[in-house]
């Protein structure tokens, strides 16, 4: 007997093929690997005899006998993502074909240390399981995606910032969720899991280079290419965030000026706010100062607030003529935009998407696709996270 542990490369391969395409037949599957037809019928029946795939159906004859269609058994075992990010963690529970069999999402309050943090993920994880009878050797492993800078290899956290609780900083995340669910974990940035999942199984597929954009307390940064995941050179996912769009500009909390974060991001949104109204600018925004969040500034700006919209403007602006500079060095054809600055305010979503169309260098020979949330929505860097972990087993 084998298992998805023990398969060699060739196995590896035409399993994760099999998975990626769902219900295919023989002949395509030679089309593709260019395999002899012996070979391809020992690793498919090794498959079958181990139940990793399933014969599904019929497809439909082009002459001759109808081909037998075949897909990934489904419920042959089971990944668990996770997102650990500074506004909220959510865990889903996903099957091999990648669908969400549970979804649970909690606020990261001032309370949620590493540990709480780590305790409540594996509350969830455990009752979502007894709720869905899946024992835990069915569980093949759990990925996170988390906000960096990361010691990837041994699964710490650097030196994360803007955490409501305190003890984040080289957090040993890896090792606390291990010893809690006792099932190997893979860690990385949240935008780079994001990525992968919206890339393999969400609006990406299909597409050569997706990037995907995560704006909330920063802007954090993953691309592909060819499915393949792009990493910059010490692995961080704020590079982007730091590119300098105005060289006389406003300071940036990483010391130098006029970073696309120090306009584009809710704490430089708060900011900017508060300092002009603390100035004296009037503002509809009838809360005291201080209780101001980003979604008040976005709702007072679609009412016609002349101060809010200014700065949602000016951010928009900022953030699209950085999409467009992005772009014209590493040409995707997919920009997904998320986050809560994207999801909770459409008018900076749509002022992004107009500003990067006027700014970028190559608008007569492409179009660059945008998308909003991508495909899997709150849950992309969870669902990203099972991806990952997924693709690394049947790496062949
Ligand atoms: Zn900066």
């Amino acid at each position: 007997m084998k298992s998805i542990y023990t398969l060699n490369s060739t196995e590896k391969k035409i399993l994760n093929l099999i998975q990626k395409k769902s219900s295919i037949t023989k002949n395509k599957l030679l089309n593709i690997t260019e395999m002899k037809l012996t070979s391809l019928n020992r690793v498919m029946n090794t498959l079958l005899d181990n139940n990793l795939i399933l014969k599904v159906g019929i497809a439909e004859s082009t002459g001759g006998r109808k081909p037998t269609l075949y897909d990934v058994n489904e419920e042959y075992g089971y990944i668990v993502g996770v997102n650990i990010s500074r506004i909220y963690s959510n865990v889903v529970v996903v099957n091999m074909k990648m669908d969400i069999i549970a979804n649970e999402k909690f606020i990261m309050t001032e309370n949620h240390t590493p540990k709480v943090t780590v305790k409540a993920i594996s509350q969830i994880i455990n009752t979502n399981l007894e709720r869905l009878k899946i024992t835990k050797d069915k569980v093949l492993g759990l990925g996170i995606g988390t906000v960096g800078p990361l010691d990837r290899e041994n699964g710490i956290m650097l030196n994360v910032s803007h955490f409501n609780a305190s003890g984040w900083k080289n957090a040993d995340i890896r090792k606390m969720l291990q010893d809690q669910v006792k099932v190997p974990i893979l860690l990385d940035n949240g935008a780079n899991t994001a990525v992968i999942g919206e890339a393999l199984y969400g609006y990406g597929k299909g597409f050569k280079n997706v990037a995907y954009f995560h704006c909330g307390i920063g802007i954090r940064t993953g691309i592909t290419n060819k499915s393949s995941l792009i990493r910059t050179i010490n692995d961080t996912e704020d590079a982007f965030g730091h590119m300098v769009i105005d060289i006389n500009g406003a300071p940036c909390p990483c010391g130098n000026r006029g970073c696309i974060e120090s306009y584009v991001s809710i704490p430089s949104l708060i900011n900017g706010f508060r300092k002009e109204a603390e100035f004296g600018h009037s503002t509809t925004i009838s809360k005291p100062i201080a209780d101001v969040k980003h979604f008040d500034i976005c709702d007072a700006a679609i009412y016609g607030d002349e101060l809010s919209k200014r700065l949602i403007e000016n951010a928009g602006e900022i953030l699209g003529t950085g999409l467009a500079n992005f772009s014209n060095l590493l040409n995707p054809d997919l920009i997904i935009l998320s986050g809560p600055l994207i999801n909770y305010c459409s008018i900076f979503y749509d002022i992004v998407e107009k500003t990067f169309h006027t700014r970028t260098y190559f608008k007569k020979e492409k179009k660059v696709i945008f998308n909003k949330g991508g495909k899997f929505k709150d849950n992309s860097i969870a669902l990203g996270a099972a991806a990952m972990f997924l693709e690394q087993m049947l790496e062949s």
